[in-house]
This record gives structure tokens, C-alpha cells and sequence, in this order.
């Protein structure tokens, strides 16, 4: 294991889209571990593929680290003494990086066009080769510096015709490294391709950025998604002929987050078809407009999304399931992370959101309800009432946009009632019992639920009344439904004078229905 004191971890997102929960998932371990050791968490933005630039991506991850709370040390934002953290800024670095891999002969000048590198896969094909990648099988057969002269080479490069360099990898080697979750992995070269390191435009691949970056920002450890384990061979390639194995971090590579349904790695394309949020947060896509749905708008909470994230790989080795950022910054460990896929549980994932809601103070998403209420036509919302009736209901809200359903009544009275539940029970008697009650009602000095309930109680054996029906009549009153909290809370909480309108409005619209 490496220094644990001076841990720096990083994230290194390229920014081309909506950021999938295996991805925060990601920066949560990274996050982690830099925390439980006091280490550095870094942001660095891979975007040196032009081709694959998103407009507004970098910002949107930035976004969404924001609202998880899992903001780095060092960031284009927020500098930092190993800057620029944004790849395409540090265009002049990677340059001296691959000279020297071809000063090594570890990588050569490729001069191939686009035609002939069609024909090679015409010809692999044609002569019924498994792989169609541009190897050692194929290398000497192609227009590059292995294959030229020094004087063609150098004539090539002096009339600035366009070229890329590759990595050389040499078949019948193994390459190895211990990752530390799951232990020793060996490759072996023969299927290994030589991928570009450098482009025609001068910019450096992901390959020989990661690598140089990894090194220049002394990132101790790096932990990054399952899928790219193929690549490793590559990146220690490069590793062991520019820095050395001892300068590399030491690697983790995370599972994959797999499809509720079936095998395979859980897409945008699976949250769309089963109706569930694969982003952090809303995307849309700024070319094509097309809205991708995220858990945040979704109604989760940060905690939650979190929470569910971390559960998805790893367990603290107890039944617990429920875990703030900071217990499990203390518990986390790369030991209990798991070697298979998780699947993906929506319902699991909803679970965890009930919860954290149950479990936090109003005030910590009260904001949030604030805008979905208004969003629904609520307006002038009072911010300590609000508070009130997130206190009241937030048992029953699995998301925040259940709030809606839950607490709307508090702020305007119903407008359509169950009338079917009232059907049955409502006269003239009751009629005259609600008159009866509103009045007692308007007696009350301290408008309290204690006291609401023992004057309607009374009410009802002064007038041999079921105290049941009367409650469920008052909740539909006030409620317009069946459902809530407490009758008598509800009465309270909306207060004397709004109580007693609802009482007076249901009534006059339930008598309509049963007379006319
Ligand atoms: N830029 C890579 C990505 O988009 C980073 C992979 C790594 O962490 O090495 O995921």
C-alpha cells in the first residue's frame, strides 16, 4: 500500500454529457478515501477529445458535485498548486512526454490516412482476422516510423504532413499490477493494440494524458470505473518507461453498475425504457434538446442519492444500510468494496430517499419543497409553516415531489372532495352536528389539537354520534381525501378561522349533493 499520508485522489471526468450515477458513484469513493485519510480530492477535466466536447458539460459536473456536497480540494474552479486541472490548457505539456516515449523507441510516428487505415480492416477482414486493430500483426505492413527510413521520417514530419504517434507494444509480454480490489491482474501484450498516444492536432490521447497528469499532480491513488481495465496494460506501459512503477498510483477499478433487468451496465437507454433516473441531475442535450431525467429533480435528496450510491459496492460488513457522508468517510474501505456488478434497484433506491427524508430536519430540503410547491401553482408560501407541514407529512413523501400530493391542502383549501367516503354518512343530522361543532370550535380560545379532539369527542356522545365517522367526515372537510396525518392536527395546524371555512364550504357542498 502506498504513503497514506499523503493521499490525492482524482476524479477526471471527460466532459460530454449527463454525469450517470456510476460516475458520482466514483467521485464518492474518490471522495472518500481522500477524506479518510485527509487527503486531497481532485477535479481535472479530461477534455482533449475536441470531437467529443459537449457545450456545458463542465459546468453541469460541477453542478451536480455541488449538490452531493462532494466538492474538490483542487478543480478548474477552485485551483490549486498543480493547475491547470482542465487537459486541453495543458496542450504544450503532453508533447515532451511522447518525444521521449520515441526518443525510447516505446513509441513511433504513425503517417497512415484514413484510406489506408480502411484498407488495413478490408484486409484483416479479408484474411479472416479476429482482430481488426492496428498491433504488431500489422505494424510493418503500415506507413509509420518503424516501417520508413530516418531521412523519409524526418522529411514527413519537416513538410508537416499529418501524422499521430503510437504507443509500440511488443507481443509475448506479460504486464501486471495489484489492484486493491481485486488483487493481482495480469495482461498479456498479444492483443494489446498500439493506440495513438498523440493526435494530428497535437493534442494527447486520454492515454498519455492520464498518465502524465496522473504523475504531474502526484495522484497517489486512482480509482475508476471496471470499464477501463482493458486500457491498464497501456497506461503501465507508459508508466514504466517515463516515470517508473514505483512513481504510479495505485489503481482500484470500480464494478460496474449493471441493469435491474438482465446482465450489462446500466444505460440512460435502461432508465428511460423502465422510467427510472440514470443522471445526477437533468441533462439536456444541448445539440438534439433532448432531456435525459436526474434523481435531483427527480426529488431525491443528496444524502440519499449518496447514501444508495456507496451501498451500490460496498457494505461496512454490518446490516446497516443507512450512512451520512461523514460515517462513511469513517467507514469506508477499499477491502468491503465487491469484485461483481451491482444491480440497480429502483425501489431500493426510493427505500433509501424515505428514509433520509424521515431522517432529516425540515429545514435541510425545505428549499427544495419550496420550488416544487410553487412549480405546482402554490405561491406565497411562508417559510416557517413550511417548515410546519414538512414536519407533519414528510412520513409519507418517498420523494420530494410528494410533497405535492401530501401538503398542498395546507396552503388551499380542496377543491374536489372524496365524495364517495361521504356518500353514505352525510344528512341533515350531521348537517346540524358540524353547525353544532363549528361553533364549539369558535369557543376555543387556544386552538390546539389536544383540545380540538376532546370538544369534538364531547360533541359527539352529547349527541350519540360516532366519533370515527365525525373524523373521517371533518378530514374530508379539510382535506378534500382520506389520507393525512391526524385530523386534529391538520385542524390545528390550519388554524381556527380557515377551519371553520372549510367546515362551512364542505358542508354547504355535500348538503347540494345529497338534496338535489
Ligand atoms: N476521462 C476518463 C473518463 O471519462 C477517466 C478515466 C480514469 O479515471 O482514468 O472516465
Amino acid at each position: 500500500m502506498k504513503d497514506l499520508n499523503n493521499v490525492r485522489v482524482r476524479f477526471a471526468p471527460s466532459p460530454t454529457g449527463g454525469l450517470h450515477l456510476g460516475g458520482v458513484r466514483t467521485v464518492l469513493y474518490n471522495y472518500l478515501f481522500a477524506k479518510k485519510y485527509n487527503g486531497k480530492f481532485i477535479l481535472r477535466i479530461e477534455d482533449t477529445d475536441q470531437s467529443r466536447f459537449v457545450e456545458g458539460a463542465e459546468e453541469y459536473i460541477n453542478q451536480c458535485l455541488s449538490w452531493c456536497g462532494l466538492q474538490p480540494d483542487e478543480s478548474p474552479l477552485a485551483g490549486g498548486e498543480y493547475g491547470p486541472y482542465r487537459q486541453s490548457e495543458r496542450k504544450g505539456i503532453y508533447l515532451n512526454y511522447a518525444q521521449q516515449l520515441i526518443d525510447k523507441g516505446v513509441a513511433y510516428y504513425a503517417f497512415d490516412t484514413t484510406e489506408d487505415l480502411e484498407k488495413m480492416r478490408e484486409d484483416l477482414k479479408a484474411e479472416g482476422s479476429h482482430s481488426l486493430q492496428y498491433d504488431h500483426r500489422v505494424r510493418l505492413k503500415m506507413k509509420n516510423s518503424l516501417t520508413l527510413s530516418k531521412d523519409e521520417t524526418s522529411n514527413l514530419l519537416k513538410s508537416s504532413t499529418p501524422h499521430v504517434v503510437r504507443i509500440k507494444i511488443d507481443p509475448g509480454q506479460k504486464i501486471k499490477f495489484t489492484d486493491l480490489i481485486r488483487g493481482e491482474i495480469e495482461f498479456d501484450t498479444d492483443n494489446v493494440d498500439d493506440k495513438v498516444l498523440l493526435k494530428s492536432d497535437g493534442m494527447p490521447t486520454y492515454h498519455l494524458a492520464v498518465v502524465v497528469d496522473d504523475f504531474l499532480m502526484k495522484i497517489s491513488h486512482a480509482f475508476r470505473g471496471e470499464e477501463w481495465l482493458p486500457s491498464a496494460p497501456v497506461h503501465i506501459h507508459i508508466w514504466q518507461h517515463l516515470f517508473g512503477l514505483d512513481k504510479m498510483p495505485q489503481w482500484a477499478h470500480l464494478p460496474l453498475i449493471l441493469k435491474p433487468d438482465g446482465n450489462g451496465k446500466l444505460s440512460k437507454r435502461d432508465g428511460d425504457r423502465l422510467g427510472f433516473p440514470v443522471y445526477a441531475m437533468n441533462w439536456t442535450d444541448p445539440l438534439s434538446g433532448e432531456l435525459t431525467k436526474g434523481f435531483k429533480e427527480s426529488g431525491f435528496v443528496p444524502q440519499a442519492f449518496l447514501n444508495l450510491l456507496a451501498l451500490l459496492g460496498w457494505n461496512d460488513g454490518t446490516e446497516n444500510e443507512i450512512f451520512s457522508l461523514n460515517e462513511m468517510v469513517e467507514k469506508f474501505s477499499l477491502d468491503r468494496v465487491h469484485t461483481s456488478g451491482a444491480k440497480f434497484n429502483f425501489e431500493k433506491a426510493k427505500w433509501f430517499n424515505h428514509e433520509w427524508i424521515k431522517k432529516l430536519p425540515a429545514n435541510e430540503f425545505s428549499e427544495d419543497v419550496y420550488k416544487i410547491l410553487e412549480e405546482s401553482g402554490i405561491s406565497k408560501i411562508d417559510h416557517n409553516f413550511l417548515e410546519t407541514i414538512i414536519s407533519l407529512v414528510k412520513e409519507r413523501c418517498t420523494t420530494l415531489l410528494d410533497f405535492v400530493e401530501q401538503a398542498s391542502y395546507f396552503f388551499q383549501s380542496p377543491e374536489t372532495f372524496d365524495i364517495d367516503a361521504v356518500k353514505g354518512k352525510w344528512n341533515l343530522t350531521k348537517y346540524e352536528f358540524f353547525k353544532l361543532l363549528s361553533k364549539q370550535f369558535e369557543n376555543i380560545s387556544e386552538f390546539k389539537s389536544e383540545i380540538i379532539e376532546e370538544k369534538t369527542k364531547q360533541l359527539c356522545s352529547e349527541n350519540s354520534i360516532k366519533i370515527g365517522e365525525v373524523q373521517m367526515l371533518l378530514r374530508i372537510m379539510l382535506v378534500g381525501k382520506k389520507t393525512g396525518p391526524g385530523v386534529f392536527i391538520i385542524a390545528e395546524t390550519l388554524g381556527k378561522s380557515e377551519t371553520l371555512k372549510r367546515i362551512e364550504k364542505a358542508a354547504n357542498y355535500f348538503n347540494g349533493l345529497q338534496y338535489t
